[in-house]
């Protein structure tokens, strides 16, 4: 006789990926739900609270919420209001302060050069670059764009400390990410939508899950509780590697120690991050969390973060062998039947916030559709 508690759903990891499908299931199907996560807490890696002296910080690091996405900010704002916010950073270099991305105000005060133009700012970007006939590394990718100078100033020392490779060593898709403009908009993100939620983002998340048919268990890992439940499916946010017992061998990612600190200072610094691309700074970037959340305090906290080798997996490698390993697992994975995989542990891929609930309103939008067949009426998402 089968006497252990029976959910319609045992979702593993309450980060975005796992409570955007709780809340879908439970309020879309009807559906029972045990969602579990290891963390003493819900809300993954974008997790917030109020440390002692009453400041809202960021245990894993600054989470900035911006988005392309018109159906993620619908689905998002059924649960939180939110306030305006536009990240800005600024890179230390050559003891100035100086804007990033690379813009024509970086040039400028670099250099010390007065380029009017977009144009002026391009020509003499094109000026610097040194063609790179075959694109294959970060390097590559950057020295072709603006030349070996700015190359050591801004990427070099960054990548190293960040990934502990150099940029020589990494696939070019990790600098791609970083643009460089010949305008003087310094903001991070271009994205249509940039805001933070209001209450932040465990309140947020307290919301989505505050459903009847959703029971919580933080500080539980599903390797001690998987053959205590009777699930009709699994659904998996978790690393794959560790899913599988590492049976391939292990996913290498990079890890990140947050030092956080609160200061006895109405600002510490003029703008949500400050970068360290310098080799010389242990760290690579401080972030200070009033100018994310606008809370007025007479103190500050701030997070240094310290790039490692060891700790929570945070930044998948992108080394082409990685993502071969990958493949394996996710064959497995596709071969595997009553789990569904999803979210970045899962897919092994850095993605934004705003990413992964596209990802998971898209995985409920499939179970639906597989659903239609049986002669249930097929539920809309938000
Ligand atoms: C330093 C840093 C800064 C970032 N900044 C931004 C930003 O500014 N903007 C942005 O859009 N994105 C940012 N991101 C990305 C963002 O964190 C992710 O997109 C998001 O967290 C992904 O959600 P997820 O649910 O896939 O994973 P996660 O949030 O990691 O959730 C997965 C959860 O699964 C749990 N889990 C894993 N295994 C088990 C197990 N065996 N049993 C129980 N629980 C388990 C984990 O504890 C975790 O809580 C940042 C990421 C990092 C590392």
């Amino acid at each position: 006789m089968n006497d252990r508690p029976r959910y319609d759903y045992l979702i593993v990891g309450a980060g975005f990926a796992g409570s955007v499908l709780a809340e879908r299931l439970a309020t879309q199907h009807g559906a029972s739900v045990l969602l579990v996560d290891r963390r003493p807490h819900v809300g993954g890696n974008a997790y917030d609270e109020l440390n002692a002296d009453g400041i809202l910080y960021h245990k894993y690091g600054p989470h900035i919420f911006h988005t392309n996405s018109e159906q993620v900010v619908d689905y998002l704002s059924q649960f939180t209001e939110w306030r305006p916010y536009e990240h800005r950073v600024l890179a230390i270099v050559r003891d100035k302060l100086v804007p990033i991305p690379i813009n024509r105000t970086t040039l400028n005060r670099l250099f010390g050069l007065d380029l009017q133009t977009d144009q002026d700012a391009a020509d003499y970007l094109a000026s610097r670059a040194e063609p790179v006939a075959d694109i294959e590394t970060s390097e590559d990718v950057v020295v072709n764009a603006v030349g070996r100078e700015l190359y050591e100033l801004f990427f070099q020392g960054y990548t190293r400390k960040q990934w502990g490779l150099d940029p020589s060593e990494l696939d070019k898709s990790v600098t791609a990410r970083i643009p460089t403009r010949t305008n003087t908009d310094d903001r991070y993100f271009t994205d249509t939508f940039q805001a933070m939620p209001k209450d932040g983002y465990t309140a947020m998340f307290r919301r989505m899950l505050n459903h009847p048919n959703i029971e919580i268990r933080t500080g539980v890992d599903f390797r001690d509780i998987r053959g205590e439940i009777d699930a009709g499916h699994i659904i998996y946010t978790g690393p794959i590697d560790e899913y599988f017992d590492f049976r391939f061998g292990k996913l290498p990612y990079r890890s990140l120690k947050f030092d956080h600190k609160t200061l006895p200072e109405d600002r510490h610094q003029p703008v949500g991050t400050v970068n360290y691309p310098s080799p010389d700074v242990p760290y690579t970037r401080i972030s200070e969390y009033k100018h994310l959340t606008g809370q007025r305090a007479p103190v500050t906290t701030i997070t240094y973060e310290y790039p490692s080798a060891e700790g929570d997996p945070y930044y998948p490698i992108p080394r082409p062998e990685n993502q071969a390993l990958f493949k394996r697992y996710e064959e497995l994975g596709d071969a595997t039947d009553g789990v569904t995989f999803v979210g970045r542990l899962a897919t092994y891929r850095y993605y934004n916030m705003d990413q992964i609930v596209g990802q998971a309103l898209a995985t409920f939008r499939r179970m639906n559709e597989r659903r239609e067949p049986s002669g249930t009426a097929a539920v809309a998402v938000a």
